[in-house]
């Protein structure tokens, strides 16, 4: 009895002490930090400002934080929030793992933009002619320009693939500045095409593949070699917070919506999720439709209902939040895509979707993750022509002008995405 007693003790003793953890701090406007003791608790072992423009965000590491601590921080009235940091991944399901060479890609491959029923690449369905964005008849109006900036927040971008290389974005102070200097005092050092939050520094290299598939969805150049993005005219802002391995947390998905704010682009494309719902996150998202900037979001792959569930950042009940599921090939909603009568806005292509990888090669990927950037490329093209829209307008004018079919209507609010009829704001 007594070794119990001992056992027990020390296992309370365990877990009164708290496990180290993350937290994300927003203190009330003009409140200085270091007028605050909590930040210099002796649990505390790094504090970093996040410095952004919407809000006093700090980011702090705490090693074994009592629950009182914690607490007194939550109730300090120059304390607006405190939550947890949480962790956000990419959703790929599955992949074929062809990688196919340039020399064997081509636009006919490509079922998302032009769906003949006879394209390669249809695994579980059939494919059937029609289900598709209608890419053809949308380019007889745009394909395009380099004036609409579109930042791809993920993995990164492979900004020397052959296919994207003239569609990356060059911040041109940092191109002509000197190395190991911001040139154009933004805050970043030598970031020539986008940031790398996941490793804080100027190079958003793709080192997994997933940053660098969404954005040649987006656009791929429409040269004579491999695909054709669903514009062949951007400028693609590489930012980089999911590391290789396919996650990234809280602090450094508020810091890339902010740098993506600065660099003044029009769409944010988002194919990542996780966690639960974030004060911090939606503030950040809340920023960006202040800004007057779309933000596409992948409404995930569990097969789940949004209107039950809660995958973020899709479910934002935010005017600029765009949540987007995956349709394959036959015109049905893709097995593993999430749904939403009333939370998912769209369905675009995502099953067996072709797009490029680092290292000049190719690879079919399947997911909402998919999905997303075919309506963020569309949007995209929409501002090419109606530049003065809002992000409102722009989701209403999505949904009323999206293909209503018998097969998706249970799915979402709209439909199918449709990039011509979107372009001229063609109703039923
Ligand atoms: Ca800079």
């Amino acid at each position: 009895m007594k070794n119990l007693l001992v056992a027990m003790t020390l296992i309370t003793g365990v877990s009164t002490a708290a496990a180290p953890q993350k937290l994300i701090v927003k203190l009330k406007e003009g409140v200085n930090a270091k007028s605050m003791s909590f930040f210099q608790n002796k649990s505390v072992n790094n504090v970093r400002d996040l410095k952004v423009s919407f809000g006093s965000f700090y980011s702090v590491t705490t090693d074994g934080l009592s629950q009182k601590s914690l607490s007194d921080l939550e109730a300090d009235p120059r304390v607006e929030y405190v939550e947890k940091s949480q962790t956000y991944t990419i959703s790929p399901l599955s992949s074929t793992d062809v990688e196919e060479t340039i020399q064997d890609v081509k636009f006919e491959d490509q079922w998302g933009l032009k769906n003949t029923g006879k394209n390669s690449g249809f695994w579980i369905f059939r494919g059937k002619e029609g289900q598709d964005i209608n890419a053809e008849g949308a380019w007889k109006f745009t394909s395009g320009t380099e004036d609409i900036k579109i930042a791809v927040i993920d993995t990164g971008v492979d900004y020397n693939h052959e296919d994207l290389k003239e569609n990356m974005w060059i911040n041109e102070a940092e191109v002509n500045g000197e190395e190991g200097v911001d040139d154009d005092g933004n805050g970043y050092v030598d970031d020539v095409h986008g940031y790398d939050f996941a490793n804080k520094d100027g190079d958003p290299m793709d080192g997994q593949g997933h940053g660098t598939h969404c954005a040649g969805v987006i656009g791929a150049l429409h040269n004579s070699s491999g695909i054709r993005g669903v514009m062949s005219d951007v400028k693609l802002v590489a930012i980089k917070f999911l590391s290789d391995a396919g996650s990234g947390e809280s602090e450094d998905a508020i810091a890339s919506i902010e740098y993506a704010i600065k660099a003044g682009v029009n769409i944010m494309s988002n194919s990542w999720g996780g966690g639960n719902f974030s004060q911090a996150l939606k503030d950040s998202i809340q920023a960006a439709n202040d800004a007057g900037i779309i933000f596409v979001a992948a409404a995930g792959n569990a097969r789940s209902n949004n209107d039950k569930g809660s995958s973020y950042p899709a479910n934002y009940k935010l005017d600029n939040v765009i949540s987007v599921g995956s349709m394959a090939g036959s015109g049905k909603k893709s097995s593993f895509s999430n749904h939403g009568k009333k939370s998912v806005h769209i369905f675009a292509p995502g099953s067996g979707i072709i797009s490029t990888v680092p290292k000049n090669k190719y690879k079919k990927l399947s997911g909402t993750s998919m999905a997303a950037p075919f309506v963020t490329g569309a949007m995209g093209l929409l501002l090419s022509s109606s530049p003065d829209l809002t992000p409102l307008e722009a989701r209403e004018r999505l949904e009323a002008t999206a293909v209503r079919t018998k097969h998706l209507k249970k799915y979402t609010t709209s439909g199918r995405l449709d990039a011509a009829r979107l372009i001229n704001d063609e109703r039923d």
